[in-house]
């Protein structure tokens, strides 16, 4: 397996690895600069398939098996972001313990009430005790369970600025931008592309807000947590151009949770989405 040279033994076995870094791709590929990619240079190539706006094998002179061990290579690192979580539990309950949820309540958008701490996420609320044991009248997804929790213990806070970044401009969101690309941006833009009205429902659904916003189709903002405000910017297809789909953050978002919290949050709303789509044909 393609291994980066850095990597200690300890990242080997625990499979936190240090980000696959373009030069390790281009050292991989013909750099002949042949354009063939569609791109001016074969590092430039190495660029995007680490930033996830292309594929390995979008360069026609790489083997099967080179093509197969770059896209493995990519993969591990972020296989599974909430199972990489779910062994923190313990700690962020640990935490939790130890926090003034009365104190805290108010500073991070949430109340408190008969010891229990009530945040609302996306239009629902969930409840937290002392313990960090979270209940709701609607039913814990994991992907919601760790980035709340993360986001209670948080020990900085700041409120929505109003001012919207991207996700690569987020503290550590470099490293996690081709993943974000791939598992959330992406797949949402198809799924928008192939449901037409699936993005004006979600206001409704989720508690969302609309926004007029310049070269936006369609703009509504989301809070997966209270000051953890997204926006989903959705330009349709047009003749021969593609659909363009971003999704933008508060800048508050930045001090508010960790990237990696962030990021599942992301993907598993937009796994949430494509149920939705699914089950409503
Ligand atoms: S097609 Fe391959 S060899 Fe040609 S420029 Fe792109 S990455 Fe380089």
């Amino acid at each position: 397996m393609f291994r980066s040279p850095s990597m200690t033994r300890e990242q080997q076995l625990s499979g936190s690895r240090k980000p696959l870094t373009p030069l390790e791709i281009y050292n991989r590929l013909e750099r002949s600069n042949c354009g063939r990619c569609l791109l001016p240079s074969c590092l430039a190539f190495a660029a995007a398939v680490v930033a996830g706006t292309k594929k390995p094998s979008d360069c026609p002179f790489l083997s099967p098996s080179a093509v197969a061990e770059i896209s493995q290579a990519l993969q591990p690192r972020f296989s599974s972001p909430v199972q990489e979580q779910d062994g923190s539990l313990d700690q962020l309950q640990e935490k939790l313990a130890t926090i003034d949820l009365s104190t805290v309540a108010p500073r991070i958008g949430g109340t408190y009430a008969n010891g229990l701490l009530t945040i609302n996420s996306l239009g629902k609320d969930f409840h937290v005790d002392q313990r960090g044991r979270m209940t709701s009248r609607c039913h814990i997804i994991p992907w919601v369970r760790m980035p709340l929790l993360s986001y209670v213990i948080n020990p900085t806070h700041q409120q929505p600025t109003g001012n919207w970044i991207s996700f690569r401009e987020l503290e550590g969101g470099l490293d996690w931008q081709g993943l974000f690309h791939s598992r959330c941006e992406n797949p949402l833009r198809k799924l928008a592309d192939a449901n037409p009205g699936l993005l004006s429902d979600l206001v409704e659904l989720f508690n969302a807000r609309s926004e007029d916003l310049f070269a936006a189709d369609i703009a509504l903002v989301l809070h997966p947590l209270p000051h953890i405000p997204l926006l989903i910017a959705y330009q349709a297809p047009e003749d021969d151009l593609e659909s363009k789909l971003t999704i933008l953050f508060d800048r508050c978002c930045a001090t508010n949770l960790p990237i990696k919290s962030i990021f599942t949050l992301c993907s598993g709303l937009v796994r949430m989405f494509a149920r939705i789509a699914r089950q409503h044909g």
